[in-house]
């Protein structure tokens, strides 16, 4: 359950045309270039690099369901401490249940593929790090800016949002944790 006093949280949902998202928001070699920059590069099956092209994916899928959760903090952007235990229970609480829920929404829809927010933490330490395969491929997704995908561009371009980034130890005024679910038309 949402803490009220510190945060308040409430859900984006578009369904996008996938040519069009593919066509303005997906650029697999500009991110991936990003990633390198990123600690978790290579140390996450859910991280590139990848043993596919992710191109391959976005072509096999007909439109994208964008879906997040946009936390607005109600407190100053919480003082350090306050930040640590956040990002140490709550965020990953939530990060949690956005992707059990994308599990179940792909459970429903035939032949779709849930996109994760982030990274996936499905184990303390990812299979990948001791050069094992991954503990739960049948659960495990990728992220959309994993596969090359801008997701501060979606936001901006389908729900008006603008990322925004921590200023010193505060939090930004707001966190968009976004996945999605990649669809076929039947
Ligand atoms: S399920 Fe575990 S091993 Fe697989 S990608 Fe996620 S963290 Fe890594």
């Amino acid at each position: 359950m949402e803490d009220e006093t510190l945060y308040t949280c409430t859900t984006l949902d578009r369904t996008v045309p996938l040519d069009e998202f593919r066509r303005d928001l997906v650029d697999v070699p500009r991110f991936s270039g990003y990633c390198q920059d990123c600690p978790n590069y290579g140390r996450f099956w859910s991280c590139p690099p990848f043993w596919f092209d992710p191109m391959t994916l976005w072509q096999r899928y007909d439109a994208l369901r964008l879906y997040a959760r946009k936390l607005v903090f109600t407190k100053d952007r919480l003082f350090p401490g306050e930040r640590r235990a956040f990002e140490a229970t709550e965020l990953p609480k939530i990060k949690g249940d956005l992707a059990r829920e994308l599990l179940a929404m792909e459970a429903e829809a035939p032949g779709s593929l849930a996109l994760f927010a982030g990274k996936c933490d499905l184990c303390p330490a990812c299979a990948r790090t001791e050069g094992k395969p991954c503990r739960m491929p049948e659960r495990m997704r990728y992220s959309i800016e994993a596969l090359g995908g801008d997701c501060g561009g979606a936001l901006e371009k389908y729900f008006g949002e603008t990322l925004q980034w921590s200023a010193g130890q505060r939090l930004p005024e707001q966190i968009i944790l976004l996945g999605g679910l990649l669809l076929k038309n039947e």
